[in-house]
């Protein structure tokens, strides 16, 4: 549709805000408890019947976050972090759903949420600087900026298999599960996919179903999560040292995470004192793992140490050594697709009611009413889980049609990959923000820090904005193409691109192959977003309210 067809939509527009949020997740809800603070009306739209984000619809059995509870929480409010109970080292799902909901009402936020409500088309007027916002049930209101909180692991992907469409029995998504119990007792279940969600899911799934068939395209390297109950002095320990844990995490930890940090290399040690470090993290469990050395996202040698060490643990839990080989990763450096939590997730296979069928080797050739096809064998199953991951970081932007200047299409835009200034705004979509959009380090953090970042950083250029009398801000070309360039360098400078990772968009057939994070530590980006903003937004285009005039280029 042209720009020129968006008119007597805009003309019709009913209401207007300063703000509109797209998105009530953990970034959507503080983005509107701190615009309303400042006195700006807004208004979020989300198209979940409730709050959470990716918490409301990722409810597969198992689902838990695995950075752990007491550090994915928000921290803008000391009373809100020393009131809430958390009552596992990872927060079960069902617990995170009812933490977004306990915020959501001590924050008084749903008045300003419209839920079931999806954004279908953002279309901005370059006459009257503001954007259209057309939802699915048909309104259009205005608003001077739009804030896209839409989420990076939201917009679940159902593979091209063939066949899928042909089974008789019931398909469910891990990234869009349904809100009513799923019972899988005396069931054969299929399974495929096996990163995060598959391995987290696999385990209680096998505990249910009569049979649970697990169908592994890349085997995944995954850590013991060792959850537990948290006790009241662990609470008390966190709560007490907050303010540092919480400053470490936003300006010492590259990943948002507060932990011991690395302080040498892998090749440093010899091979029995890197033994013994694996091991102690190994015991201790976690996301962590990673940071036993600093080189192993930087060197091949140092990371297959760590590799190696993983795929040992394998062998040794699995008690059939072929299905033991096939479970072994060996198609990327540990860590560059994101490593996995489990609990109990290899030891699952040597349960009598659970087969692994490699799909690697032969790829499934069709799903028929009630099995899968692989090398001519059907797998007869009555229900099928796929655990296969999301459209991510750009999927449920590219959803909306989002038309900037000279009616020009964000998905035109981003058509070759992402680009973007600090991944919060792409030049020539004006007042357009994205929280942890591509280009920022988001998925490579604990999001809640990163959120928590993003949603200042635009709170500050909105009061900034309002203060000058400014119209518009956009990402200026030439600090957009610079950006550009150096996230794709750091990520170059580490091993992360040799992946066939969604951080590159490697799972989503036809995507760009671009590495979208930002890489470079959460510590060090926050401070080159906050010198950007003492530079006046140096890199920014600023135009004045009442004299559209250039004020800074980028
Ligand atoms: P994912 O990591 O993208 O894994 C998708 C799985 O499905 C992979 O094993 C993939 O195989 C397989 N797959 C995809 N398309 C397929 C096809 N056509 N045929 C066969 N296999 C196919 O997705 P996810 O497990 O949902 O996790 C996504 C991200 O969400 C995680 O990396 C993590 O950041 C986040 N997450 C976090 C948690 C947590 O905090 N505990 C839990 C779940 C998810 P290939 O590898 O060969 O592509």
């Amino acid at each position: 549709m042209s720009s020129a067809q968006s008119s007597p939509v805009e003309r019709h527009a009913t209401e207007a805000y300063d703000v509109i949020v797209v998105g009530a997740g953990f970034a959507g809800m503080y983005m509107l408890h701190r615009l309303r603070g400042l006195g700006f009306s807004a208004r979020v739209f989300e198209q979940g019947g409730g709050v959470g984000g990716t918490w409301y619809w990722n409810r597969y059995p198992g689902a838990r976050c695995d950075v752990e509870s007491m550090q994915y929480s928000y921290s803008f409010s000391e009373e809100l972090q020393q009131e809430w109970d958390w009552s596992e080292r990872y927060a079960p799902q069902p617990e995170i759903l009812k933490y977004a909901n306990h915020v959501a009402d001590r924050f008084d936020l749903r008045r300003d949420i419209q839920f079931n409500t999806r954004v279908e088309r953002a279309v901005f007027d370059e006459r009257s600087n503001s954007w259209s916002v057309t939802t699915s049930d048909g309104k259009t209101v205005e608003a001077k900026f739009v804030v896209l909180a839409t989420g990076c692991l939201s917009n679940a992907r159902k593979p091209d298999i063939n066949g899928l469409e042909n089974f008789k029995g019931p398909v469910y998504h891990t990234g869009n599960w349904p809100h009513e119990p799923v019972d899988f007792t005396g069931l054969r279940v299929g399974l495929i996919g096996t990163g995060s969600s598959g391995i987290q899911s696999a385990p209680i799934i096998a505990e249910q179903a009569k049979h649970l068939t697990v169908f592994q395209r890349t085997a995944n390297f995954s850590i013991p999560a060792r959850n537990g109950a948290l006790t009241d002095e662990e609470r008390n320990t966190f709560r007490k040292n907050y303010p540092e844990i919480r400053r470490f995490a936003r300006e010492v930890a590259r990943n948002g995470i507060y932990a011991v940090q690395p302080d040498g290399g892998a090749l440093d040690d010899d091979a029995d004192a890197r033994r013994a470090k694996y091991e102690a993290r190994w015991e201790r469990g976690g996301l962590t793992f990673m940071y036993v050395y600093n080189n192993l996202g930087l060197d091949r040698t140092a990371n297959d140490t760590a590799a190696d060490f993983v795929r040992g643990r394998i062998a040794e839990i699995v008690r059939d050594p072929e299905i033991a080989k096939l479970l072994q990763p060996n198609s990327h450096p540990i860590g560059t697709k994101r490593i996995c939590i489990d609990t109990d997730y290899f030891a699952t296979f040597n349960r009598p009611n659970v087969s692994l069928v490699d799909i690697k080797s032969n790829p499934i050739e069709e799903i028929t009413a009630n099995a899968v096809r692989v090398a001519g064998t059907d797998h007869d199953i009555d229900a099928l889980v796929l655990a296969t991951g999301f459209d991510a970081m750009t999927g449920s932007v590219a959803k909306i049609d989002i038309r900037g200047r000279r009616g020009q299409t964000l998905n035109q835009k981003w058509a070759e990959g992402p680009k973007t200034y600090l991944g919060l705004m792409s030049a020539g979509f004006p007042n357009l923000f994205i929280i942890t959009g591509p280009g920022s380090p988001s998925v490579l953090s604990n999001m809640i820090v990163s959120i928590e970042q993003h949603v200042d950083w635009i709170a500050d250029c909105l009061i900034h904005m309002r203060k000058h009398s400014l119209a518009t801000m956009e990402a200026g070309r030439a600090a957009e193409d610079k950006w550009v360039a150096h996230v794709n360098e750091v990520a170059h400078g580490t091993l992360y691109p040799q992946a066939n990772s969604w951080y590159m968009g490697a799972n989503i057939p036809g995507k760009p192959r671009i590495f979208m994070p930002y890489i470079g530590g959460v510590g060090v980006y926050r401070q080159i977003c906050n010198d950007v903003a003492a530079k006046g937004y140096e890199g920014f285009v600023i135009e004045r309210a009442e004299q559209p005039r250039r004020l800074v280029t980028g």
